[in-house]
């Protein structure tokens, strides 16, 4: 894959909440990307106390709007959430879903398939915990995995997973045609940043829990997983689908 490399444009979900400086990209479909470390560090990053005020603003609008679109009852949302080990996933679900009624959300949780799943196609386990209409779901790792560790870790043969790619894009068309918006974001956590974090994974006794030997393997093939994260970045995100 080329080096060259655009700038994605920055998405306006901050306006007016004084986040000018936060680092969110849309990707459009087939453009080449940066995914260095460079790219997962902030220029000129807010301070804490901004940070805060600003997470608090949106977070009141998110309380209101998921109100009227449980109400509505038409439309389904599907937040499709992928990231390195320690990119902090957990936390945004932590801080994002606090604003909403329990009632009204869903988180599915994916790890290494089971027996039964395996026996099925790999878009069976996660088409049923899509969130129905009225609903906002969101998926920690998703089927996304099936092109990320499957690939990196070799967990299937490259005729499997490569046809994946048009099969999800299809899986998604589907889903919006049925009335579930699907967004999709990737975080992006520096080497060195993941390493810290990491590090305090294992040496704070209230995060031993969140450590597992795989994450250490796993950021041992740091560079595969960048280029397979690249190619699912910019093979899958579509205009009914976009990352
Ligand atoms: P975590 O999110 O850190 O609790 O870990 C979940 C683990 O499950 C990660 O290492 C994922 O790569 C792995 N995983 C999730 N889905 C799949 C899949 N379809 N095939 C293989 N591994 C998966
Ligand atoms: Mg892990």
């Amino acid at each position: 894959m080329s080096d060259e490399t655009i700038d994605a444009g920055r998405a306006d979900v901050a306006h007016g909440s004084g986040l000018k400086h936060l680092r969110l990209s849309r990707v459009r479909r087939d453009e080449k990307i940066k995914l260095g470390s460079g790219a997962a560090c902030v220029a000129h990053a807010p301070s804490h106390d901004v940070l805060l005020a600003a997470t608090a603003t949106l977070l009141m609008k998110l309380t209101a709007l998921q109100d009227t679109f449980h109400a509505d009852g038409r439309r389904a949302l599907l937040l499709v959430l992928q990231g390195r080990d320690a990119s902090g996933k957990d936390g945004v679900i932590r801080t994002v879903y606090g604003a909403f009624n329990p009632t009204g959300v869903t988180v599915a949780s994916f790890g290494p398939p089971t027996k039964l799943e395996l026996e099925h196609d790999f878009l069976w386990r996660v088409h049923q915990l899509v969130p129905k209409l009225g609903m906002i779901g969101v998926f920690n790792r998703s089927h996304y995995e099936d092109v990320l560790a499957v690939r990196v870790r070799e967990l299937a043969p490259e005729s499997v997973w490569r046809p994946r790619y048009d099969q999800i894009n299809a899986f998604e068309k589907l889903l919006h045609e049925q009335g579930v918006i699907v967004r999709k974001c990737m975080l992006h956590v520096s080497r060195d940043e993941q390493r810290d974090r990491l590090n305090e994974r294992m040496d704070d006794p209230r995060k031993n829990w969140k450590f597992r030997v795989d994450d250490l393997e796993d950021r041992a093939r740091w560079d595969p997983y960048t280029a397979a994260y690249r190619e699912a970045l910019e093979r899958c995100s579509t205009k009914w689908a976009p990352w």
